[in-house]
Formats: C-alpha cells, sequence, structure tokens
C-alpha cells in the first residue's frame, strides 16, 4: 500500500484555495498501480456482485476496468442531465449549495447485489446519493469502495450503516 500512496500524488489549492487534491493520474498511468487497484477491488468481490456503479467521473475509468475483471455489468452514476433514458434523482449538499446524481431507472435488475466504486471519500455526500440511487433502483448495496478514503471527514459515518471499503486512508490533510 506504500507503492500505491507513492502513484497519488497531493495537488495543493485545487480546485481551490484550501482544498488538497488527491490526484490519481500517476496511478492510472501506471501499468502496475492500475493492474493492483482493479485486482484489490475485482479479488475482495469476487463471485459476490452483480453489477459494478460507477461515479462520475473518475469512478467510471476504475468501475469498468473491476466490472469486466468480475466479469459483471456496469452502471453509471452520472451529473445531471447526461443520461438519455428515464432516470432517478438524489441530491446531496455541498459546502456551497448543492449537486445531484442521476441513474437510469432500468440500470439493473431489481435485487442486483451491487458495488458502489468511486476514486475518494471525503464528506460521502456523493456516495451517499448514489446509495440511494442503486436502492431506488431495488438493488441491495454490497459495499462502497474507494482507493483513498479522508477518514477526518467522516465520510464513513455518512454512509452507515452500509459497509465501506478503502484501500489507502489518510488521516490529515
Ligand atoms: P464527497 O461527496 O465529499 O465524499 O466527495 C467525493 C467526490 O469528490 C469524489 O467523486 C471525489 O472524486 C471528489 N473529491 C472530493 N475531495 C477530493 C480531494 N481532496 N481530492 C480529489 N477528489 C476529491
Amino acid at each position: 500500500m506504500e507503492e500505491l500512496r507513492a502513484l497519488i500524488r497531493d495537488i495543493p489549492d485545487f480546485p481551490k484555495p484550501g482544498i488538497v487534491f488527491k490526484d490519481i493520474t500517476p496511478l492510472l498511468a501506471s501499468a502496475e498501480g492500475l493492474r493492483g487497484v482493479v485486482r484489490a477491488f475485482s479479488e475482495r468481490h469476487r463471485a459476490g456482485v452483480d453489477f459494478v456503479l460507477g461515479i462520475e467521473s473518475r469512478g467510471f475509468t476504475l468501475g469498468a476496468a473491476v466490472a469486466y475483471e468480475l466479469g459483471v455489468g456496469l452502471a453509471l452514476a452520472r451529473k445531471p442531465g447526461k443520461l438519455p433514458a428515464a432516470t432517478y434523482r438524489a441530491t446531496y449538499e455541498l459546502e456551497y449549495g448543492s449537486d445531484a446524481l442521476e441513474l437510469h431507472q432500468d440500470a439493473f435488475p431489481r435485487g442486483s447485489r451491487v458495488l458502489v466504486l468511486d476514486d475518494l471519500l471525503a464528506t460521502g455526500g456523493t456516495a451517499r446519493a448514489a446509495i440511494e440511487l442503486v436502492e431506488k433502483v431495488g438493488g441491495r448495496v454490497v459495499e462502497a469502495d474507494f482507493i483513498i478514503e479522508l477518514s477526518f471527514l467522516n465520510g464513513r459515518k455518512r454512509l452507515a450503516p452500509y459497509p465501506v471499503h478503502a484501500l489507502v486512508s489518510y488521516e490529515k490533510q
């Protein structure tokens, strides 16, 4: 996991002052790093998942690879107005204002066991909205998984009682 940390780059003051952005592009650029994270998620969920839900947009990259590796389908939780067919919407609070995610109403069959996947867990608002959407479509959330958890923001608490798993955790900015 130290190798994984070495492939995550801190970009201070992006996208705004005071935020330290965790940039995973060096990890995606590393053949070994990319294979390592995809394997970590897929070995954890082999035979236990029917669908992967990727959260826009870095969750798509990971989600597609993990779904492929597990031999299951991929569903996309997208920002409003991007999905063409009938959707459900879940809104969540941001520091200033709110945002929302949408999911196709027929994204997966009712009763599907769904793995929710994104690159990073911060306050948990985004993943919480994704979980709500899975429930609305009639799926069962197996776990919400992330490469990175910013544990000082307590996102895990916000996602309770759903199980959460992260490959690396940061205790401070
Ligand atoms: P949150 O809803 O607060 O848990 O934020 C999670 C979403 O915002 C994820 O889709 C992340 O990609 C993105 N995000 C939040 N904080 C950061 C950060 N410090 N570095 C990179 N991405 C972040």
